[in-house]
């Protein structure tokens, strides 16, 4: 069955499950960044507009029980401001206090289920508790597409129990965007790809290397590329196990005519809590690497220069601290600038390293799922978006 969106439901006078991916950074208690909020609110907002009651669930952090620092309050207390109208906080996902809330509800209502994963059965896919959640709803509206990698059961199990289902507006945007990026790409296709480890990105260069023409490396993970090309790379942060597997990847780019652009010059540090790196094209043996240099960035943005599809996933500095984010910044703002081409940027890092900057509403997309988006790109079946298809 094709993926339905929420316009296909007749929401009126009914309850609505809805999966939203309220997983946001906290810090003291407040919210650190409210984007993945804001990113449901057009889903939430429709539903009441058409007379349902909607009835919101997320998780929050990774606890393994009831974690009071992990309770979704900050979120009930955001959505009520956003949404001008009292959004309840639910003292559990499930239950008959809770149940009772739900019952309650009448069109135009929104009630916030306390954080799923407080009951280990949510990951585990359980089959009573998805019933659970299902209970005293009539449909069900998947938005939260930064979850979708995951079979869970508010995710997955659920759908079982709420023939009546559908992907919110997010889910839709998310999906729309990577398949415009996936299926029948315009060429040139260029893929930037940055972070920390070579490990998460294996699957994501294997599945892409038929389909781009060339793919930029920056981060951490450059580091293990140069060093299996016998390039000195002093302490930067290198995958000694995984040298054998880059030097592989570039072969097979190599026979499959895809360029692989490596930096050529680097940010360099004594350690990472150095005030200022210092630029060099050689890393010395003592030196570690944390950002790419400006001749790196030049050759990065000439190399997009004619792109007509820009994928990018993982920042290719440490863009949290500000000596050492340039290269991710400069790099973006040049993409940003790039007229008539779909410029996808990847969740999670990249995401946090770019949507707050003044030119980042120039991309064509920036996804609110790091996880998802990543796997989407290895071309696996996100197990969220299959079962909202059955
Ligand atoms: P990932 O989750 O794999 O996308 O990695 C993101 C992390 O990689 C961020 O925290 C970055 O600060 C970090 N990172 C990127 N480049 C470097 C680098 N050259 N050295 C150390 N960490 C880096």
């Amino acid at each position: 069955m094709p993926l339905r969106s929420i316009t296909s439901l007749d929401l009126k006078g009914r309850k609505v499950l809805v999966r939203c991916d309220f997983n946001v950074p906290l810090s003291g208690g407040k919210i650190g960044d409210p984007a993945r909020i804001d990113a449901s609110l057009q889903t939430i907002r429709y539903i009441l507009a058409e007379g349902g009651a909607a009835v919101l669930c997320s998780h929050l952090g990774r606890p393994k029980e009831r974690t009071p620092d992990l309770s979704l309050k900050p979120v009930a207390e955001y959505l009520t401001e956003v949404l001008a109208r009292r959004v309840k906080l639910a003292p559990d996902c499930v239950g008959d206090v809770t149940g009772r809330m739900v019952e309650n509800l009448g069109p135009g209502d929104a009630l916030l289920l306390e954080n799923l994963r407080f009951h280990r059965e949510e990951e585990a896919n359980d089959r009573d508790f998805a019933h659970e959640l299902a209970r005293g709803k009539q449909a069900y509206v998947n938005d939260a597409f930064g979850a979708a990698h995951r079979a869970h059961a508010s995710t997955a199990g659920v759908v079982r129990y709420l023939p009546e289902h559908a992907a919110g507006f997010l889910m839709m945007r998310e999906l729309d965007a990577l398949r415009g990026v996936t299926e029948n790409p315009a060429r040139p296709y260029v893929a930037i790809l940055g972070g920390a480890k070579v490990s998460d990105k294996i699957g994501v260069i294997r599945n892409l290397l038929p389909k781009v023409d060339a793919i930029l490396i920056g981060g951490a993970m450059a580091y293990t590329f140069l060093k299996a090309r016998r390039i000195e790379v002093g302490q930067s942060r290198v995958e000694n196990d995984k040298l054998e597997l880059a030097g592989e990847l570039m072969s097979e780019a190599d026979r499959k005519g895809v360029r692989i652009v490596l930096p050529t010059d680097h940010v360099v540090a004594n350690s990472v809590d150095d005030e200022q790196g210092e630029i060099v094209s050689q890393i010395s043996p003592a030196k570690l690497g944390l950002d790419i240099g400006p001749r790196t960035i030049d050759e990065f943005i000439a190399a997009f220069a004619a792109a007509k599809t820009v994928v990018w996933n993982g920042p290719l500095g440490l863009f949290e601290k500000p000596q050492f984010a340039n290269g991710t910044l400069k790099v973006g703002e040049a993409l940003s600038r790039l007229d008539g081409a779909t410029t996808l940027i990847g969740g999670g890092d990249t995401a946090a390293a770019l949507a707050n900057q003044p030119w980042a509403s120039r991309f064509t997309h920036i996804s609110t799922g790091g996880g998802a988006t990543l796997e989407y790109l290895e071309g696996r079946e996100l197990p969220g978006v299959k079962a909202l298809e059955q």
